[in-house]
């Protein structure tokens, strides 16, 4: 009898989950066990509003996985101790997860390796280091040369199938938490989001399907996606693949199916090109490690000299600066966890250029805000725009005055936020 651990980390999905059916198919009895690690989830680094799209992804897994007669337990601490414990008074043999990449998650992974057997996955993205045409420590340095390599042989793997049975004989010691014993309030919900993102597999794939078939918005997306207002103007399928409610090999061959059954065009592709920006931010955070939560980022050089001001700092945070598009994008943000790519760009250079401030005081701000949170995809674009990142140039400055003349002619945008 082969026993397993699943340990639960960005991955909260059933089905297309690449680590958890090796799990099942390797093991006898599965496991599975979400670790609340505070310094995650403490309030100062995580706001309500992401915290609730993260346990109701969570809620939504547990749900799923009792269908299928399996267990999930629920422990507080760090999962480099706990996951070792719980193997042992259970007698499971190893641990499987799937493998992240930016550096706080592959220490941990190295930790937990150290000490127990521990198998990774790749599940995070549309393809593995392995599928590189190159190696990791040739990872080109600007985007367009990357997707020029990865482009030319692309090959992603087919859409795994939903387990049918999960089999576990462990009798849960933890309880679901809820948001107040994790020290979160519940939060409010703003009638002028963009969207009412809930948490969830079914609940992404849901939207995937509405987004791309019922409303067709992807024919048009390339012309749409710097819009502001609205569910439709971009995919919104950032929260779920950042929690793993959906996977970007589903969203890959959905893509593929629209385009054989109605329209390949210029924003089909442009969606596909978005997904590998993901890659490729998720592939510079493995090969760089901690660097990219430095200050100097990975190009060490071209910093621009620091005005540390916590006013200015605060008065950014909290859309109270003279900037009323700066300050309408940050209300969105602040209210609803949401923040179009459009404004997430304007805010960040407005932050770094007219304000001088650290660019990893905003990208630790948006850490703790956004519920699309990822620590490639988030600190790999601050870097970009703080000129120490994957950029040939060496900083990119959006006027927002001339930003909001173009993207938000009629001013409704700041309307909605503003009044
Ligand atoms: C300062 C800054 C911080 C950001 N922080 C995050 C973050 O924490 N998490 C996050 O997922 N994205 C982040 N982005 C990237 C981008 O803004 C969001 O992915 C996008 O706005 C999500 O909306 P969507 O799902 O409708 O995207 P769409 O336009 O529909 O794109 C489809 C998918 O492609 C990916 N994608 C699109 N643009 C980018 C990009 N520039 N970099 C990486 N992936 C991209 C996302 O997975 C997205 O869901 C950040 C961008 C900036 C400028």
């Amino acid at each position: 009898m082969t026993k397993g651990v699943y340990w639960l980390r960005n991955d909260l999905r059933i089905s297309e989950n690449l680590a958890l059916a090796r799990a099942i198919s390797e093991c006898d009895e599965v496991l599975l066990v979400k670790v609340f690690d505070d310094r995650t989830w403490d309030p100062s680094r995580m706001s309500s509003i992401r915290a609730n799209f993260a346990l109701q992804s969570l809620y939504a897994l547990h749900g799923k996985v009792n269908d299928l007669g399996g267990v999930i337990d629920f422990i507080h601490g760090r999962a480099s101790e706990e996951i070792p414990k719980i193997m042992k008074s259970w007698g499971a043999e190893r641990c499987y997860a799937q493998r992240e990449d930016a550096w706080d998650e592959v220490v941990e992974e190295r930790e937990i390796g150290q000490k127990v057997e521990l198998v990774l996955s790749e599940g995070k993205g549309l393809f593995s280091e392995e599928d590189l045409p190159f190696d990791l420590v040739d990872l080109p340095m600007v985007f367009s040369s990357f997707r020029s390599k990865v482009e030319k042989g692309l090959s992603v793997r087919p859409i795994l199938k939903a387990p049918r049975r999960i089999n576990c004989s462990w009798t849960a010691r933890g309880e679901f938490p809820d948001l107040a014993s994790l020290a979160h309030q519940q939060p409010q919900f703003d009638s002028r989001a963009a969207m009412n993102f809930l948490g969830g597999e079914d609940r992404a794939r849901d939207w995937m399907k509405e987004w791309i078939w019922n409303r067709d918005c992807l024919k048009t997306y390339k012309d749409t996606r710097n819009g502001l207002l609205g569910p439709d103007y971009s995919s919104k399928f950032s929260p779920w693949l950042a929690n793993g409610c959906l996977s970007a090999v589903e969203v890959y061959w959905e893509i593929k199916s629209y385009e054989s059954k109605r329209v390949a065009n210029e924003s089909t592709y442009w969606l596909l090109f978005e997904l590998l920006w993901r890659e490729f931010f998720r592939f510079v955070a493995r090969r760089h490690g901690p660097k990219i939560f430095c200050r100097e980022g990975i190009k060490q050089d071209g910093l621009s000299k620091l005005k540390e001001n916590l006013d200015m700092l605060d008065n950014w945070k909290s859309g109270r600066t003279q900037d009323d598009f700066v300050n309408a994008n940050m209300l969105e943000l602040n209210r609803t966890g949401w923040m179009s790519n459009r404004g997430r760009q304007i805010v960040a250079s407005y932050l770094i250029h007219d304000l001088g401030q650290d660019w990893l005081a905003g990208a630790r701000y948006f850490e703790s805000q956004l519920i699309d949170y990822d620590p490639c995809s988030n600190y790999g674009n601050w870097m970009y725009l703080g000129g120490v990142g994957n950029d040939s140039r060496s900083s990119r400055v959006f006027n927002p005055v001339k930003q909001a003349e173009f993207y938000d002619h009629q001013g409704r945008f700041r309307k909605l936020w503003l009044s």
